[in-house]
């Protein structure tokens, strides 16, 4: 037997099986947005991801899209009534382009439910109807989907990423690209081509450097999971009779006469409910199917980059739903409720991939526009720990601030044809507080996704040559919000 420990290389012959334009790793919240946006703008492109399905934490970590913009055209007649909106609606929207036309096709279709304007809103959907959306909109667009595959591996001509290694059943192939998009959430392809990068707390925050956080500190996994068999009015009425047991949900900010009143038009309702027990407090989404909800957030500290942080994450983590649940049917309106729904552990954060650019929190703060940025981001830092003059979002955040993402930041260092979306994407640790919502992911999957078209329809093979005001009016002529 073999001796743990000890180590062995291996060569594995590997057959180039595919050629493309455009290669997208990670077919997640970013990665639908890149292969997207690639398809339309003309590039051959190919999608891959590890499971049977698209979305990544949207289907299968059961998140919402916390938008931080007016999901669609003008506001209903009472939304109109509304006293927030008084608000143009173009001065509140943050995100336009395909992350916009997705969010629209949500709501209209059925599929999600959300609340509007402010300076927030938030999106929650039916996951398996979303699924299929996003398998539609890929054949719409002619995305070639390769799934059930792990990206592993580059192969490296100089400084540019000739391939990418795929593993799947049908054993381990080559993917031959002129640009590279690693939409994996935890750059795996970066790092398997030598890119530079952090794990969690960067030495460069404010917290690390106040000796408030440590340097590697990691926001905890978490996992957001669907009860099924719940009666929320139930719940509410029972909630008017107890207030004290409303708590009010951080970034959406609705009382609890305004998150019934929503409950019973139809329309997205949030609130948190204060216990005695385990959980002491939990975030409650209603969603388009009645009955349904999606309950947030038990959370475990690990490093979503170590296989055993990730075992050991699945099973405390389900341990823990089932004792929230348990403790849930005491509350009126949830005496039957089931475990409906939860696919796997979410991960928070893990790598920061070094890019041509680290966006940091003093440039989110003070709303930087840097000349090649891509999109806006408006969501507060959704991180722990954070410094402490940014402590409270409530007041820390002037109403309807916004912020930039520089498109360097999207770009792998020292490689050609290679870019890094998502939640991973080159930031300080609390500037990905803001970056990470999936809103902010999807701006990024776009932006990235049309300078890899750009580039291959006018034979650009290092991405740092691709004029930034090409991609810049290209953005903007899809609708994206500079
Ligand atoms: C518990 C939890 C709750 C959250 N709640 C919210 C919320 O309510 N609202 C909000 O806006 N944000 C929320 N977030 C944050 C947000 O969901 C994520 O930060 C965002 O979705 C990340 O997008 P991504 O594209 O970087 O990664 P993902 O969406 O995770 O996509 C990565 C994709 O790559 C695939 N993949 C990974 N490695 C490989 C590989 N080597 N080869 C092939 N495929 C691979 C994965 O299967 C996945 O599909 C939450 C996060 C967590 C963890």
């Amino acid at each position: 037997m073999l001796k743990a420990g000890c180590s062995f290389s291996m060569t594995i012959e590997s057959p180039v099986v595919e050629e493309t334009d455009v290669l997208v790793l990670g077919g997640g919240t970013a990665g639908v947005l890149a292969a997207l946006a690639a398809a339309r703008n003309g590039a051959r492109t190919i999608l891959v991801e590890r499971y049977g399905y698209l979305g990544g934490m949207i289907t299968a970590g059961n998140a919402g899209l916390t938008m931080y913009m007016k999901f669609s055209g003008q506001p209903s007649e009472h939304e109109a009534d509304q006293k927030s909106l008084e608000t143009k609606p173009e001065e509140v929207q943050i995100a336009g382009g395909i992350t916009k036309e997705f969010a629209d096709r949500l709501i209209s279709s059925g599929i999600g439910i959300g609340n509007f304007g402010q300076a927030g809103s938030y999106i929650f959907t039916s996951s398996e109807d979303c699924k299929r959306l996003l398998f539609d909109m890929m054949a719409e667009s002619g995305v070639k989907l390769r799934l059930h595959s792990w990206a592993v591996d580059v192969v490296m001509e100089g400084n540019r990423v000739a391939g990418v290694v795929v593993e799947s059943k049908s054993g381990r192939e080559i993917i031959a690209a002129g640009m590279v998009i690693d939409a994996t959430g935890d750059g795996d392809i970066c790092v398997r081509a030598g890119v530079p990068s952090y794990l969690g707390v960067t030495p460069l925050d404010l917290t690390a450097k106040a000796g408030s956080a440590k340097v590697g500190d990691m926001h905890a996994m978490g996992v957001m999971f669907k009860a099924g068999n719940v009666d929320l009015q139930t719940t509410f009425d029972w909630l008017v009779k107890n207030p004290d047991r409303f708590g009010k949900q951080p970034f959406a900010r609705f009382t609890l006469e305004e998150a019934k009143e929503r409950f019973e038009r139809g329309d997205m309702a949030t609130i948190n409910i204060l216990m005695d027990e385990t959980p002491k407090r939990f975030q409650v989404y209603n969603l388009p199917i009645e009955g349904v909800v999606t309950l947030c957030c038990p959370s475990y500290k690990g490093d979503g980059t170590n296989v055993e942080d990730l075992s050991r994450a699945e099973v405390v983590l389900a341990s823990m739903v089932n004792r929230w649940l348990a403790n849930m049917r005491s509350l009126p309106g949830f005496g039957k409720a089931f475990l409906l729904d939860c696919p796997q552990i979410g991960v928070r954060e893990t790598r920061h991939i070094v890019g041509e650019h680290l966006l940091d929190i003093e440039e989110i703060f003070k709303q930087t526009d840097f000349p090649d940025s891509i999109g806006r981001g408006s969501h507060p830092i959704d991180t722990t720990p954070r410094p402490d003059w940014l402590r409270d979002p409530e007041t820390s955040y002037p109403p309807r601030w916004y912020f930039h993402i520089p498109f360097r930041s999207l770009i792998a260092k020292d490689v050609e044809n290679l870019m890094v979306v998502g939640r991973c994407m080159s930031a300080t640790h609390e500037a990905f507080g803001c970056i990470r919502p999936t809103v902010q992911c999807m701006i990024t999957g776009e932006a990235a996704g049309t300078a890899g078209a750009l580039c291959t329809k006018d034979g650009i093979g290092n991405i740092r040559a691709l004029p930034v005001d090409q991609l810049r009016k290209t953005l903007a002529d899809q609708g994206v919000l500079l």
